[in-house]
């Protein structure tokens, strides 16, 4: 391992080292690295003799954040195959989109997610009961493998593909990245990286030794099928940490979780984390809060730290296309500028292009920002035009603005999402920080709504912990912000914003759902 692992398949061999430790912990299912292992093992095996799967064909994963989720993952890269995890929340039209778009041969799902498929693929039913026909169970499968076998002998580069994953689909249809093995392992020592220069920080910049200390336990509430969870997935496996997932959020059991389990971090979106903040006593407990998916208030990153400082808010910002983060800020750093996402990661470049011409923009200006370097994907899979329109001599355009200064980056607002008034441009993050600097604002998005003159006009949706009047948000925003940034409407939502699985929100179903009440 001089060179670190250049596969996946290198983590799942590599975990086996970490043996009677704890790894995966649900609802009263456990197991151990050991057992994993052998499971990994058997179930690779299975899918290359059983099956006949051959390196590079597409096996699909559609399951909530259930722990057989991380075996089948394992299998898929020990074997040499390619997963596609599938959005839990897909109807049946969209999962049979992704099924057809990738080819499957062969797709692993939960009880919930098969009665949504079609039986043209061979279908594996995780937790389910009785198999419907042409379905197989789980557990069938589980009684045919081998008790001791290796992984499958295997040959697979860095170059080759490991994953598809289709993009959330917030500002269009799905696009499937595919990521290699290249993309992901550089990711995970991007982390690996991150996450020691973080520990030397916080130990008075000393490197404290490796491999010593308490087991580090996460609580992995992103979905897995998300780059942020399997990110989140293949670092807490590399670092021998135990994994709690849940089926879905609740509060008082993450914080039970976290006590009971001695967890010593948790990840997810910024909503989530938001309201295990609001749990209290719950983070004091841990050394870090990392977040991603979605831009996380300034408030939020101060709250985080007001902890003490051994709770260290972490940020990643990226894409499906970049593989994880690209950039990121934690710590002492990130409470210092809580509203920068961060400075880039090794080997990352990163150009800051105006859209209109396509020239870089001159330092510290605003413009798109676009990213080079050994986490990029290398396309779309079945749609060379929406990879022509992306992946431009190297180059991955974000569809995301920002700035730098001084090697911190700024990112302000998704290019589409920008509200551009009168021909002045407000970016939503700028005002939806400032709403949430109100301490009554529970959650906020910023859209744009049609105007005769102005083109268009600043709308806030707002959900409120209690009532306060439009006029009282809007003068808080005043006494912070230019007056064409003011929100002309405040509309209060009684019920949460609509958001994707990975904490954004649905900024086109808000702008609909407004629009047809005006
Ligand atoms: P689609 O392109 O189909 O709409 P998506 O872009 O929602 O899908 P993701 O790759 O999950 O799919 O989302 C990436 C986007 O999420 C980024 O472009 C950025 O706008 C936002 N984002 C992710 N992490 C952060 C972060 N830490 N800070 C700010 N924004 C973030």
């Amino acid at each position: 391992y001089a060179k670190g692992p250049t596969t996946l398949r290198d983590v799942a061999l590599f975990s086996q080292g970490y043996g009677a430790r704890d790894f995966l912990v649900y609802d009263g299912y456990r197991c151990t690295y050991a057992e994993h292992y052998r499971l990994v093992a058997g179930l690779a095996r299975s899918l290359r003799e059983e099956y006949g799967l051959v390196s590079g064909d597409r096996v699909a994963i559609a399951m909530r954040n259930y722990p057989e989720w991380v075996p089948i993952f394992w299998a898929i890269q020990a074997a040499g195959l390619v997963a596609v995890p599938l959005n839990a929340w897909w109807t049946d039209a969209e999962l049979r989109f992704g099924l057809t778009d990738c080819g499957a041969k062969l797709v692993f799902a939960d009880s919930q997610r098969t009665a949504l498929l079609d039986r043209d693929i061979p279908v594996i039913e995780v937790r389910g009961g009785d198999p419907a026909p042409g379905v197989r169970a789980w557990a069938e499968l589980l009684a045919s493998l081998p008790a001791d076998a290796d992984l499958p002998d295997v040959a697979i580069g860095p170059d080759d593909d490991a994953t598809i994953l289709y993009t959330s689909g917030t500002t269009g249809r799905p696009k499937g990245a595919i990521g290699t093995h290249r993309n992901h392992c550089t990711n995970l020592l991007n982390t690996v990286v991150n996450r020691r220069v973080q520990a030397a920080l916080a130990n008075g910049g000393e490197f404290p030794p490796l491999g010593e200390g308490p087991q580090p336990g996460v609580l992995l509430t992103f979905p897995m099928f998300h780059i942020a969870g399997l990110t989140t997935l293949y670092f807490g496996t590399l670092a021998g940490a135990k994994l709690a997932t849940m089926y879905r959020w609740d509060r008082e059991a993450a914080a039970r979780l976290i006590k009971t389990e001695g967890l010593t971090s948790a990840a997810g979106v910024p909503t989530v984390m938001r309201d295990l903040v609001e749990q209290g006593d719950a983070v004091a407990g841990l050394d870090g809060v990392n977040m991603g998916g979605a831009p996380i208030p300034p408030d939020l990153v101060q709250r985080i730290g007001a902890f003490g400082t051994g709770v260290a808010p972490s940020n990643g910002y990226g894409l499906t296309e970049t593989t994880s983060a690209v950039v990121g800020n934690a710590g002492a750093d990130y409470l210092a500028r809580s509203n920068s996402v961060g400075r880039c990661m090794p080997g990352t470049d990163l150009r800051v292009v105006d859209p209109a011409t396509g020239e870089d923009t001159a330092p510290g200006e605003i413009g798109e920002l676009w990213f080079r370097g050994p986490n990029i994907v290398r396309g779309y899979w079945n749609n060379p035009q929406a990879t022509a329109e992306s992946f431009i001599d190297g180059w991955f355009r974000t569809g995301d603005l920002g700035y730098v200064e001084d090697d911190w980056v700024y990112v302000v607002d998704r290019l589409k999402d920008v509200v551009i008034r009168g021909g002045e441009n407000v970016y939503c993050a700028e005002v939806e920080a400032a709403l949430y600097e109100h301490p009554e604002v529970a959650d906020v998005a910023v859209i744009g709504l049609p105007h005769p003159t102005l083109g268009e006009e600043v709308a806030a949706v707002v959900n409120l912990h209690s009532p306060v009047s439009p006029e009282e948000l809007r003068s808080h925003v005043a006494a912070r912000l230019a007056a064409f940034k003011v929100p002309a409407h405040v509309v209060v939502r009684a019920e949460a914003l609509p958001r994707t699985p990975t904490g954004k929100v649905l900024k086109r179903q808000l702008r609909e759902q407004i629009a047809v009440k005006d």
